[in-house]
C-alpha cells in the first residue's frame, strides 16, 4: 500500500488535528469525514481500520457483515453439517486478508539458519507476505483438513468477497 494513502487514515495527519483531541484515536467526526469525502462504504472503511490501525471494533463489525455474506454463500452451495464451520471460515478468511505479514520471518523475507547463514524464508518465498496453504488454514481453524477441503470452494468465495472490499476501499482512497 502507498504510505501516503495510509496518512489519510491516521488521526495524526494535519487535516485531522483540529477535530482530534486524542491523536491515538479516530473521532466519529474523522470517520464521517472519511466516509463522506472518499465515499467509502462502512465495510470499506472498516477493513482499512482493521488492517492498518488494528481496530478491533472495525474488525468485529466487518466480521458480522461478512457472516451474513458467508451464510448466503453456504445456503446456495450446501450448509455444512458440523456446527461452527461458517463462523470459522469467515474468521479465517478475514484473518488471511488482514494479517498478511509472514509469521516466520516477521515480514523480512529471510531467516537465520543455525545462527550462521541467511536463507530465503520459504513460508513467504522471500516476499514477507505469508503464503497460506490449505493445511495452515485447517490447522488455524482447528478443523480436519478433510472438512476444509469439502468446503474449499465456499472458503474461496468468502475470501474473494473480502479481497474485493479491500481493493475497492484502496481504490477509493487513492482517488
Ligand atoms: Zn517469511
Amino acid at each position: 500500500m502507498n504510505p501516503e494513502l495510509l496518512t489519510l487514515l491516521l488521526p495524526s495527519s494535519p487535516s485531522f488535528e483540529i477535530s482530534s483531541t486524542n491523536h491515538n484515536a479516530l473521532t466519529p467526526q474523522d470517520i464521517s469525514h472519511l466516509l463522506a469525502k472518499k465515499k467509502l462504504k462502512k465495510r470499506e472503511l472498516n477493513i482499512l481500520l482493521a488492517k492498518f490501525i488494528d481496530s478491533d471494533s472495525a474488525h468485529e463489525e466487518l466480521f458480522d457483515e461478512m457472516m451474513d455474506k458467508s451464510c448466503d454463500i453456504f445456503l446456495k452451495d450446501g450448509v455444512p453439517n458440523k456446527p461452527g464451520v461458517i463462523r470459522k471460515f469467515t474468521r479465517m478468511a478475514l484473518a488471511e486478508t488482514l494479517f498478511t505479514k509472514c509469521f516466520i520471518c516477521k515480514g523480512v523475507g529471510t531467516v537465520f539458519i543455525n545462527n550462521s547463514s541467511i536463507e530465503k524464508c520459504h513460508h513467504c518465498n522471500g516476499t514477507g507476505n505469508f503464503i497460506y496453504e490449505d493445511i495452515h488454514r485447517a490447522n488455524i481453524m482447528k478443523i480436519p483438513i478433510k472438512l476444509f477441503k469439502k468446503h474449499r470452494k465456499q472458503y474461496y468465495k468468502i475470501r474473494e468477497e473480502i479481497v474485493e472490499i479491500e481493493n475497492e476501499a484502496l481504490r477509493k482512497l487513492g482517488n
